[in-house]
């Protein structure tokens, strides 16, 4: 059978929600199941997702995060968080993916992710607004040997890792595992609520795998970006309630 790809996404809603998520499950609806997808909202479940989800035909599940936050630069965190807990408790078997509303997926991607053992890491494509240019951000790769990283002037040198959060896929019994890497005490889960913004994917990463010797790098040689982080804005847009029109014919 098939191994299981367990998909978070953290969600909110705001002008683009609809056209994220409806894009994102609809690249799900064709990956080769079984997968599911967990997809977690703050505070309490919105019906605009709740519809989304409904109608996907993709197998889900709406969670909600009620973790006190006022921090605007969470993005996520506690949400993944929820997430992660929810496979520990239900002991969820499968290949864990943060798999952000807004980025681009090819259907590679998804399968190439399915082949991991232990943690699979790859270089994703950035396309940064302000700098008019690609960079990527990743392993560089000898085989499936993670021998070095692409770096951007963000994240020069202080991180451990260069890795984006939608560039590593790891297997759920990590979570679980007592000898998680000669590391039995450190949690990930609540340590990934503590760090500060740009270290939350190294210090993730840093607690499930010793060093680049336990990473698969993948394609082997990471010779192919399978997908793309765009650091698109949507403030200053309008969010239309819900995509409904009250008044049909109300012409101004
Ligand atoms: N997100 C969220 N609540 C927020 C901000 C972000 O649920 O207040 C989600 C968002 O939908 C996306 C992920 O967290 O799935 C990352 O957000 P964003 O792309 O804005 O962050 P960036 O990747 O640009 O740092």
């Amino acid at each position: 059978p098939q191994k299981l790809l367990i998909v978070i996404t953290p969600t909110y809603n705001r002008a683009l929600q609809a056209y994220y998520l409806n894009r994102l499950g609809q690249v799900l609806r064709l990956v080769k199941q079984p997968v599911l997808w967990i997809v977690v909202e703050m505070d309490a479940a919105s019906m605009e997702t709740a519809d989304i989800l409904r109608n996907m035909g993709v197998m889900y599940r709406h969670l909600v995060c009620t973790k006190n936050s006022t921090d605007t630069k969470d993005r996520g965190v506690h949400q993944r968080n929820t997430a992660l807990e929810h496979i520990e408790r239900h002991r969820l078997d499968g290949i864990v993916y943060f798999a952000d509303d807004d980025n681009i997926y090819s259907l590679d991607l998804f399968e190439s992710i399915r082949g991991i053992s232990r943690f699979g890491v790859w270089p994703v494509g950035m396309l940064a607004q302000s700098k008019n240019k690609a960079i990527l951000e990743g392993p560089v790769c000898n085989g499936s040997q993670v021998i070095g990283w692409h770096t951007n002037e963000k994240s020069k040198s202080v991180r451990r890792f260069h890795v984006d959060m939608s560039g590593f896929a790891f297997n759920s019994t990590i979570l679980w595992d007592p000898n998680r890497w000669q590391r039995p005490t450190s949690d990930p889960i609540r340590q990934l609520d503590t760090v500060k913004e740009g270290f939350q994917e190294t210090t993730f990463i840093e607690q499930i795998v010793e060093d680049e010797s336990h990473m698969e790098g993948i394609p082997p040689s990471c010779y192919r970006i399978m997908n793309w982080h765009l650091h698109l804005e949507a403030r200053g847009l309008v969010y239309p309630k819900g995509w409904m029109l009250q008044k049909n014919l109300d012409v101004v």
